[in-house]
């Protein structure tokens, strides 16, 4: 399964608290589509088999107009074996899904929107500095489904510094009224280098305790399961049959093609990234320049990575596979750093696969951990 991931390095404005590679100057945004075709087409002998899923992330792809998506599924059809049933996601914000953007969307090959919500509260929308206000997160949902986007992701965030139980409870009980089928929750993170960070450093802002945190969590963990939704990830939430595609081959370690400033690949054997700046991909890309740097994945990198997305999803770490690709020593290290974990419930052996149990989630981290190999 080959997946195509296109990243869409603009923004209207910056959050408070995001560290992803994105430009507020959307001046060059058709420059950086015609080097995104260029590259586009110049990468098709990466993907050997059917295209089953297309992920726009960023940045804020709803920055991009219909003319822009029309130029790039241009070059996909045309360059890449897409299967005809491709999940096929774009990454929106609230206020830019309005009724003629959404009637334009519904006309391209796109099947799903993952809309940035973070919160149903103006005054957490305002700290994070997002652009749209609850009404209009609300309104973005309901008229996405008017015209025919049923298959919808919304984000939310929660662990806010003051943000009360309350609020966290309502916006939940929102997002589960809405009925979209798909809710990824994260818990807010102090990335260095953001804004959001520097408040942390400057004292003006307290984070949410680990107590706070935690039952948070609990909340959110509770709710979704009330409301038939299951936990397939650490932060995403699904109802049967809408899992996210494109997400899930990431946690399966499958291979996929980045495409624009700072988007990533995988091959199988080896990760590699673009440059990220829009200037210099834009200049390497029409010049030919190589803007991608790559590293060979170590088997010790390899397994690594097999334990930690394994965790983090319904699917854990089948110990056949993990003994068959990486060998008795790993298989071996693995069994017996998990041993203690197994004794306290806080993992589960099902059918030789190893998976995290709800009281696990807590220290899930520090479990991976120690399942990876350090030497
Ligand atoms: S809209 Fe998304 S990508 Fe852009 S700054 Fe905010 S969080 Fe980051």
């Amino acid at each position: 399964m080959a997946g195509i991931y296109i990243h869409v390095p603009f923004c209207k404005e910056r959050c408070t608290y995001c560290d992803f590679y994105t430009v507020t100057d959307e001046s060059r945004m058709d420059e950086f589509v015609e080097a995104l075709c260029i590259e586009a087409e110049s990468r098709k002998e990466e993907v050997k088999e059917p295209v089953q899923t297309i992920y726009f992330g960023g940045g804020t792809p709803s920055r991009l107009s219909t003319e822009h998506f029309s130029a790039i599924f241009d070059t996909l059809y045309r360059h890449y074996p897409i299967d005809p049933a491709a999940e096929i996601t774009v990454e929106a914000n609230p206020d830019d899904l309005s009724e003629e953007y959404l009637i334009r969307l519904a006309q391209q090959p796109i099947n799903r929107l993952s809309i940035g919500i973070q919160s149903f509260n103006d005054e957490e929308l305002k700290f994070l500095s997002r652009r749209h206000s609850a009404q209009q997160a609300i309104d973005a949902v309901k008229r996405s489904q008017q015209h025919g986007f049923s298959n919808l992701n919304i984000d939310l965030m929660y662990g806010l510094p003051k943000q009360s139980k309350e609020v966290w409870q309502h916006n939940l009980q929102q997002a589960t009224e809405l009925g979209v089928p798909h809710v990824s929750a994260y818990h807010l993170i102090y990335e260095e280098k953001t804004r959001m960070h520097a408040l942390l450093l400057a004292g003006k802002i307290t984070p949410a305790d680990e107590e706070t945190s935690a039952e948070m969590f609990t909340m959110l963990y509770d709710w979704m399961a009330r409301h038939n939704f299951i936990h397939y990830e650490t932060s995403a939430f699904g109802k049967e049959g809408f899992f996210s595609r494109h997400n899930s081959s990431y946690w399966k370690n499958r291979e996929y093609v980045g495409l624009g400033p700072a988007a990533h690949s995988f091959d199988g054997d080896s990760r590699s990234w673009n440059i990220a700046s829009n200037i210099k991909y834009n200049e390497g890309i029409k010049a030919g320049i190589p803007v991608r740097e790559s590293e060979l994945l170590s088997p010790t990198d390899k397994y690594n990575e097999f334990i930690i997305t394994g965790l983090r999803t319904i699917w854990g770490v089948n110990l056949v596979e993990l003994e068959a690709r990486f060998g008795k020593t790993m298989y071996q290290h693995c069994l017996k750093a998990a041993e203690k974990y197994l004794q306290k419930n806080l993992l589960t052996m099902e059918e030789n696969t190893l998976k995290v149990t709800r009281e696990g989630l807590f220290i899930s981290d520090g479990i991976t951990t120690d399942l990876m190999w350090m030497k």
